[in-house]
């Protein structure tokens, strides 16, 4: 074992024995936003052998304000978030196997993403995501650490399925649309970022060296502006709930419906094909530019026209800038990109 992990072997719940465990670990990333990438850092730092990470978005300037894996340069060059993050993995440690995926993740992937996967951390913004995951989890009982940060508050637990609660045991609903406050309507403070992710990082490390005896075992809230911490005590899981007491995976499940997503309060949707394309950038470049502004990069395509920015990924999903309106959004996206 080199150098490099030395005090973490000194640190003796982990030991030579547990370095080893991480090495030879695999673990999911979903979501590479302010989370998702201090989940990655960590855990690449922490020798975690392999790494997995998918995101659907792209880097803009505000994301570098909490996002601090993100360099200006990323965002100039309007990388996708999974392959700048792979990128900065490589550089901060090379041993470590990353494997960066640009995409939506939806009941078609989901289960092939978790594949061989020890444990998933959340790194996503949205309950629909969440519960996607759980339901996946919890079918191949795949342990996953569920988090999230808004303002300065913050909430985090961890899922083992079967043994302790899942989302779907605490959270039988999720807010309605618009209702609960989000990043872009109430904006975020980084150190609320900075504490959720090392509850969920900790609880990873316990997780994957066989220490979960040291788990905290609620659902956990942390304000730090308001200097609160509370800790909830998980119970058993709910006799009654649908996905771990039933096995009714509904967000597996349904149908359709996940063509659009209103990206929260970013003025942007979110239009996904029906069925995965590859678009050839430089013929719908040629296509566009009698229409508006081009350009490209190897990962995505950006076409602005009138007040709207299109920005279109190589499998055809597409975010529109400058609507909230779906169908508007649609429209748009037939109208250039078409399906
Ligand atoms: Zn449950």
């Amino acid at each position: 074992m080199n150098e490099r992990y030395s005090r973490q072997i000194l640190f003796d719940p982990i030991g030579r024995e547990g370095q080893e465990r991480l090495l030879a670990s695999r673990v999911l990333v979903v979501g590479c936003g302010a989370l998702g990438t201090a989940h990655a850092e960590a855990l690449a730092r922490a020798g975690v052998g392999r790494l997995r990470l998918v995101d659907r978005d792209f880097i803009e300037p505000s994301n570098l304000q909490r996002q601090t894996m993100f360099t200006e340069r990323d965002a100039r060059e309007r990388l996708p978030k999974a392959v700048a993050c792979a990128r900065h993995l490589k550089e901060i440690n090379s041993e470590v196997e990353v494997e960066a995926e640009v995409s939506d993740v939806n009941r078609t992937n989901v289960e092939r993403l978790l594949q061989d996967c020890d444990l998933v951390l959340d790194g996503t913004d949205n309950f629909s995501t969440r519960y996607l995951v759980n339901d996946a989890c919890v079918k191949h009982k795949v342990n996953w650490i569920y988090g999230a940060a808004v303002s300065s508050y913050g909430v985090t637990m961890t899922v083992r399925p079967h043994t302790t609660p899942c989302l779907r045991c605490v959270f039988e609903e999720a807010p309605e649309a618009g209702s609960a406050p989000t990043c872009d309507t109430s904006g975020v403070i980084m150190p609320i970022i900075s504490m959720v992710s090392a509850v969920q990082v900790t609880e990873a490390l316990k997780l994957l060296t066989g220490h979960a005896e040291s788990l905290h075992n609620s659902l956990m809230q942390l304000d730090v502006w308001r200097n609160e911490w509370r800790r909830i005590r998980l119970a058993e899981p709910n006799e009654d709930c649908p996905v771990c007491a039933k096995g009714i995976y509904q967000s597996l499940d349904a149908e359709g419906n996940d063509f659009a997503a209103v990206l929260c309060g970013r003025d942007a949707i979110q239009i996904s094909p029906p069925k995965a394309t590859a678009i050839d950038f430089e013929r719908l470049a040629e296509r566009l530019k009698a229409s508006g502004e081009v350009s490209f990069n190897p990962y995505t395509l950006r076409f602005r026209v009138g007040d709207y920015e299109l920005t279109v990924f190589r499998d055809a999903r597409s975010i529109i800038r400058g609507t909230d309106d779906v169908n508007h959004a649609r429209s748009l996206y037939a109208r250039y990109v078409g399906v």
